[in-house]
């Protein structure tokens, strides 16, 4: 929880926080970016390495075509303009887990640039621009929980040095901790319908640093910004933001005044604090990188790589909407990930009604993986199961109560619906109407209020009697004959 500097509502008010994200997303290649060696999670430490990714004199870099392809896509994705020629470049600083002294990255002319994504800010949607995409590859990792019975000791592993990543840098539009969340979301959402990346974060996979700064309402000039680097999940990100808002007005507005810095954000404390001064240090003596060439995705390789676009979440959603006659809210949910719609749509497709299969999805199948820990592609009613139980609800031959009976089994067993539903002997809720009946006067003479307003001209009110039938039922009647049977039987108490 973010534990925020006490400033009053009147001093927050004075000021407009000014925001910009630099994330970086490693990409799915099995190989690294400079050499041939795995780019496997978790592999026992420096086992993935090699002459090149160990910065040995000597050793040439030899760019992974898959990695360019992977980065021109999110590019696309991402609406950017793709550089036909860009430049990677050496990037001079000295860590212990940088072996040769330089990170290879693109610095002046980077892959692409001038791209945008669309967020649902509070005022309604709002462009958030990206400045560049940009090709890079990462460094080692320092671990510091000691190693070889040494508690303060440090070790370096090298497996993850020259794995690919892209940085997406945007512009400072963003203007709340909310939005730089909304930001984040959206961009690993579409960054994930690519297939590029698994966006990871427990792995590093997605990684995000947050640039931020206020200023007084009505200046057109930035306050100073600091940045809070290295924070492991959306959520620590916004807290950060927020306190880094919070803690700068308190800054100036007690006089002082903001110093340029990185910052670390503690999860716990819910507080940043200063790591080192950015006004001294970084310049990196940037240089085109002599062992590589300029890289060219010419327009040719950029069409081939363009129609491999999938379609994106939002363009998605609105289709769904239109083709479906499902909700704008069923559609957010139902494009959580590419393969929940996939299924979804394989489903509606095959159904008579699409909108009970979102509904069915969402009622019956998504809590129920949830609490296996299942995702979709691994659910055991398929996707012909959900399309065929939606046909016998729609088509009254069974309950949704009884429905919710054979899914539980489904998922007792690890069946398909249609093996349950066989097993079970093809059950049909009854069509005796005279328990029906039965229920129907009971629930009317329960209720002569609602009966007067019906027999007023209140016709809303038998709504309510499905209800009050429904639930006498215990969910075990079928609606439409519910609905059917209502209608008679008031219909004669209009007469009586
Ligand atoms: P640096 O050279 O310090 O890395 P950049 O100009 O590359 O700074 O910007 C890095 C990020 O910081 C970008 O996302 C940019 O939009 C954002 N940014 C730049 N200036 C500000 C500012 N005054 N306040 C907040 N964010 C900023
Ligand atoms: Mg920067
Ligand atoms: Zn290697």
């Amino acid at each position: 929880m973010a534990t925020t500097p006490s400033i009053s509502t009147a001093a927050r008010a004075k000021y407009e926080p000014i925001i910009g994200l630099e994330v970086h997303v490693q990409l799915l290649t099995a190989s690294k970016i400079f050499c041939s060696c795995s780019t496997q999670f978790g592999a026992p430490p420096n086992t993935n390495v090699c002459p090149v990714c160990l910065g040995l004199p000597g050793a040439l870099p030899v760019l992974n075509r898959k990695v360019v392809e992977f980065a021109t896509l999110a590019a696309m994705a991402l609406q950017c303009r793709i550089n036909e020629t860009s430049i990677f470049s050496r990037k001079n600083y000295f860590y212990p887990d940088l072996p040769k002294g330089y990170q290879i990255s693109q610095f002046d002319k980077p892959l692409a640039e001038l791209g945008f994504l669309v967020i649902q800010s509070a005022n309604g949607p709002k462009r958030i621009g990206i400045t560049r995409l940009h090709v890079e590859e990462d460094a080692g990792k320092s671990l510091h929980e000691g190693f070889a019975g040494a508690a303060d000791s440090t070790a370096i592993d090298l497996n993850r040095s020259g794995v690919p990543l892209i940085e997406i840098v945007s512009e400072p539009d963003i203007a709340t901790a909310d939005e730089a969340y909304q930001y984040l979301t959206a961009l690993k959402e579409i960054i994930l319908y690519t297939g590029v990346s698994d966006c990871n974060m427990e792995e590093g996979s997605l990684r995000c640093d947050a640039n931020v700064s206020v200023r007084p309402v009505g200046q057109e000039k930035f306050g100073t910004k600091a940045e809070v680097k290295n924070v492991n999940s959306f959520r620590f990100i916004k807290e950060a933001i927020e306190y880094e808002i919070e803690r700068q007005i308190e800054v100036i507005e007690s006089g002082g005044k903001v110093a340029q810095e990185t910052r670390l954000y503690n999860s716990v404390e819910g507080k940043t604090y200063s790591m080192r001064s950015k006004e001294q240090a970084h310049d990196y003596r940037y240089f085109p990188e002599p062992d590589l060439l300029p890289l060219v995705v010419d327009e040719k390789w950029q069409a081939e790589i363009r129609a491999t676009l999938p379609e994106l979440p939002e363009a998605r959603r609105q289709r769904m909407v239109t083709e479906y006659g499902i909700t704008p809210q069923d559609a957010a949910v139902l494009t959580e990930t590419r393969a929940l719609a996939d299924q979804f749509e394989s489903a509606a497709k095959a159904a008579k009604n699409p909108k009970r299969v979102a509904n069915l999805v969402q009622s019956e199948l998504m809590g129920r993986l949830k609490a296996k820990g299942l995702d979709i592609e691994h659910s055991p009613v398929s996707m012909a199961g959900v399309a065929a139980s939606a046909d016998l609800v729609e088509s009254g031959a069974i309950s949704g109560k009884m429905l919710k009976d054979l899914y539980n089994l489904c998922f007792e067993r690890g069946q398909d619906f249609l093996q349950v539903y066989d097993e079970a002997g093809r059950p049909e809720q009854s069509r005796d109407t005279s328990a029906l009946e039965k229920i129907i006067e009971e629930v009317m003479a329960a209720n002569p209020k609602q009966l007067e307003q019906y027999r007023a001209g209140k016709k809303t009110v038998i709504a309510f009697f499905v209800g009050q039938v429904m639930k006498a039922s215990k969910g075990q009647a079928n609606p439409q004959m519910v609905n059917e049977l209502l209608a008679r039987k008031l219909a004669t108490k209009l007469n009586s």
